[in-house]
C-alpha cells in the first residue's frame, strides 16, 4: 500500500482508519495514536499529561524504548483544544519524525514567525489535525443550508472535539465565499487566514498588523463570549468593499476572533489593477500611513 505524501492525505487516511474500525466521530486521538502507529518499528508508546506551563503539546523520541511519547498540557480548559493538540502531535509523528527527535508546540510556537521552517512544520501539523478531526464531506453535511456564523461553528463543537478556531479554519479552507478569519490580541493581529477568493482580492493581513480602528471600537463593545455581528463600511477591512464583521472572544478571553465576510465580493470584477490597488492600500495601512 502506498503511503500518503501530504499532510491532508495523511489526515484523511487516518480518519478513514478510525471510521473503518467502526468508530464514530469525534476521532479520539488518545485511542487512535497507538493503534495507528503500531505497524511501525517506532510507534507511539505513551500519551501522558505534562506540567510545563505554556507548552500545549510535545512529541518526544524515547531512545531507550525505541518509541515516541506525546505529552500534553492537561491545564488547557477546553477538551477540544487538547484533542486538537494531540492530533497536531500525531501529525508531527507521521510527517516529520525523521527530521527531529523532539517537537515542542504551543500558541507561542505557532506564532514563531521568525523561523520559516518551524512555521512550515507547524502549519503542516495543523493541516493534518484538521483533516483527521474534521473530514470535509461530514463537515459540509453539518453546515448545509445554514447561514455560516461564528455561532454555528461554535455549535459544531462537540461533533469533532476540536477547538473552535480549528473549525473556523476548516470552513475557510473549502468555502467559495470571500472571507477572512483573523485572530488578534491586544489590538494586533496574531494571524489571519483568507479564503481563496479573499486572497484574490488581496486580503492578507500579516502578523503584527494593527486592527482597524472601527473594529477595535466594536471589540470594546463585546463584553461576553457571545457572537457580535455588525456591518462595517468600505475602507475598514478592504479598500472598496463593505464587510460583515463577527467577533467572538476566545475561551480564555485573551484573544479576539474576527470572521470578516464580504457579501458583495462576487459582484466585483477582479481586475488585476484592482487587486494591486487593494494590496498597496493594505501595505500602506500596515506601515501606518
Ligand atoms: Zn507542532
Amino acid at each position: 500500500m502506498s503511503e500518503p505524501t501530504t499532510p491532508a492525505g495523511w489526515g484523511i487516511e487516518l480518519c478513514k482508519f478510525w471510521q473503518q474500525a467502526g468508530q464514530a466521530l469525534p476521532v479520539d486521538v488518545k485511542l487512535l495514536a497507538p493503534e495507528a502507529t503500531k505497524r511501525f518499528a517506532d510507534p507511539i508508546g505513551k500519551i501522558k499529561a505534562h506540567d510545563i506551563a505554556g507548552i500545549d503539546g510535545m512529541l518526544i523520541k524515547r531512545p531507550s524504548k525505541g518509541d515516541w511519547c506525546i505529552a500534553y498540557d492537561p491545564a488547557v480548559e477546553s477538551p477540544g483544544r487538547i484533542n486538537f493538540t494531540l492530533g497536531h502531535e500525531l501529525g508531527h509523528y507521521f510527517l516529520h519524525r525523521r527530521m527531529r527527535d523532539h517537537f515542542q508546540c504551543g500558541q507561542g510556537e505557532m506564532l514563531d514567525y521568525e523561523s520559516a521552517t518551524s512555521r512550515k512544520l507547524e502549519g503542516e501539523a495543523n493541516k493534518f489535525a484538521s483533516f483527521l478531526l474534521m473530514p470535509i464531506p461530514d463537515f459540509k453535511v453539518q453546515i448545509a443550508n445554514e447561514e455560516i456564523s461564528l455561532e454555528l461553528l461554535g455549535h459544531c463543537a462537540n461533533r469533532y472535539a476540536t477547538s473552535f478556531t480549528a473549525k473556523a479554519l476548516k470552513w475557510i479552507e473549502f468555502t467559495q465565499e470571500a472571507a477572512v478569519l483573523v485572530v488578534a490580541r491586544e489590538g494586533f493581529i496574531c494571524w489571519s487566514y483568507p479564503t481563496d477568493s479573499a486572497r484574490r482580492l488581496g486580503l492578507y493581513l500579516p502578523h503584527g498588523t494593527e486592527l482597524p480602528r472601527v473594529s477595535l471600537d466594536n471589540l470594546a463593545k463585546v463584553m461576553d463570549s457571545r457572537n457580535h455581528t455588525t456591518r462595517v463600511g468600505a475602507g475598514v477591512w478592504h479598500s472598496t468593499l463593505e464587510a460583515q464583521e463577527s467577533i467572538i472572544l476566545s475561551d480564555r478571553f485573551d484573544m479576539a476572533i474576527f470572521l470578516v465576510r464580504f457579501p458583495f465580493a462576487n459582484l466585483v470584477e477582479h481586475e488585476e489593477e484592482a487587486i494591486e490597488d487593494s494590496v498597496s492600500w493594505l501595505s500602506k495601512k500596515i506601515r501606518g500611513w
